[in-house]
């Protein structure tokens, strides 16, 4: 399906195509550190048909897990978590975008979670929380 989706404050818009099925969640330390939160939903989107308008700014992040470097992109202005993808100049192959960034975020419903060892013991059970419409 198509995807599209800018910033919080509008500098940097992204769209591309996109399968709904492959939505997923992140629990890893670094996805919690990288959002301020407790994990990251993305969404991988083909470099063939990734498209986008302003200038992220780019953070390496090497994980220790791994020893891959990824590339994590993110508004410079507004700081809105964009999109990681494989470090280097021009075109990459894959762009794992931030469906939070989404206009289609609705119809983007997580199929898988990964690093689920390090996941917060209170995602469970969200259900079990108070509610509140709007704020307190
Ligand atoms: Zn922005
Ligand atoms: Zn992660």
């Amino acid at each position: 399906m198509r995807i599209d989706g800018a910033c919080q404050c509008g500098a940097i818009t992204i769209e591309g195509e996109a399968d709904p099925a492959a939505t997923g969640i992140c629990h890893c330390t670094d996805c919690q550190t990288g959002t301020g939160t407790a994990f990251r939903v993305s969404i991988p989107v083909a470099g063939t048909t990734f498209k986008m308008t302003g200038q992220p700014a780019i953070y390496i992040k090497t994980t220790a897990e791994s020893g891959h470097p990824r590339a994590q992109a993110f508004c410079p202005t507004c700081g809105s978590p964009l999109y990681s993808t494989t470090p280097g100049e021009g075109q990459q192959a894959m762009y794992i975008v931030r469906v939070g960034i989404l206009r289609q975020r609705d119809q983007l419903e997580p199929k898988r979670q990964i690093w689920w060892r390090s996941a917060r013991n209170w995602v469970t059970g969200l259900d079990g929380i108070r509610k509140v419409e709007k704020q307190t």
